[in-house]
């Protein structure tokens, strides 16, 4: 595994593998991996033959100073695990490496309603600094495919649709939510929950279970209602539980279509989200 913090060698290195023939699968991150992480490092494998991860941690997608002042940084045991698990390539920019003009950035994509709904509502000017980092790492990486997970499930969609405005020949392949033993959708921030904390967190994997075990025939307003009940707790700060259509990322007014459930909530004082497809 070779690991580059600069940006020109890295790219005359991939260069030479692309003049090889050989294709490329691209796995984001901003590090603390886990297991959720490692699945898109082993279907990269799996489809592409080289496989590259990053990890940096974004701060132009961070809303709140204190959130990401508190983001996990664990970099030697994620160099480790990547190792352990095959991945060929690892970009490990510092900031200006990846902003050397500066963070602002004006959004040039219209990405309408996908980045107003959710966790663009909750999170102000987030999916700008999400959108303006997978840019500029896809400019620079040039891979044939990229990998996300389906935990985010927001952030692909705009990726996606980012992806198609672009006309770029980059193909995004979604995932699925790795979850631990207990249901609990695996993610850095884990590591911040208290140990009753995690117990709490797991009302996040039960509402949206409920919804997707009653969804046929059921309707959204109740199936919502009794979702909020089953989250409802001290501790818990629902931001929002949703039923949207897959595409649009819009309201379902009927369970007729299949759709996808999205949670946000702070537990404690970590903010989670999670999300299950509905049929
Ligand atoms: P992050 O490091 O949180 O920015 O995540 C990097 C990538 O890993 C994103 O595409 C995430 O959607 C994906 N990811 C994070 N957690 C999981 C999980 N539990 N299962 C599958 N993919 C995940």
């Amino acid at each position: 595994m070779i690991v580059f913090t600069k940006i020109l060698p890295l790219k005359d290195h991939l260069l030479k593998l692309r003049n090889q023939g050989l294709s490329l699968g691209f796995a984001p991150t901003m590090g603390a991996l886990h297991q959720g992480h490692i699945s898109l490092i082993e279907k990269s494998n799996a489809q592409c033959d080289i496989t590259i991860s990053s990890i940096f941690v974004n701060p132009t997608q961070f809303n709140e100073s204190k959130d990401l002042k508190n983001y996990p940084v664990t970099t030697e045991t994620d160099l480790d695990l990547l190792l352990r698990n095959d991945c060929d390539i690892v970009f490990l920019p510092n900031v200006e490496e990846i902003y050397p003009e500066g963070k602002a950035y004006t959004m040039p994509y219209d990405l309408g309603s996908l980045v107003k709904v959710m966790e663009g509502a909750s999170r102000s000017g987030h999916f700008d600094g999400v959108v303006q980092v997978v840019d500029r790492l896809i400019q620079i990486v040039e891979p044939d495919k990229i990998f996300m997970g389906q935990k985010d499930f927001q952030q692909f969609s705009i990726i996606q649709r980012m992806l198609e405005l672009k006309k770029s020949s980059v193909e995004l392949v979604v995932c699925p939510i790795i979850r631990g033993e207990d249901g609990l959708a695996l993610s850095s921030r884990n590591v911040r929950l208290s140990p009753e904390d995690r117990i709490l967190a797991l009302k996040l994997n039960q509402a949206l279970h409920h919804i997707q075990s009653n969804y046929k025939n059921g309707k959204i307003e109740k199936l919502l209602q009794e979702g909020k009940d089953l989250l409802k707790h001290e501790k818990i700060k629902l931001e929002y539980l949703q039923i949207v259509d897959r595409k649009t990322l819009l309201p379902l007014k009927s369970t007729q279509n299949s759709g996808v459930a999205l949670v946000a909530a702070r537990v404690g004082n970590v903010r989670l989200i999670d999300n299950m497809l509905l049929e």
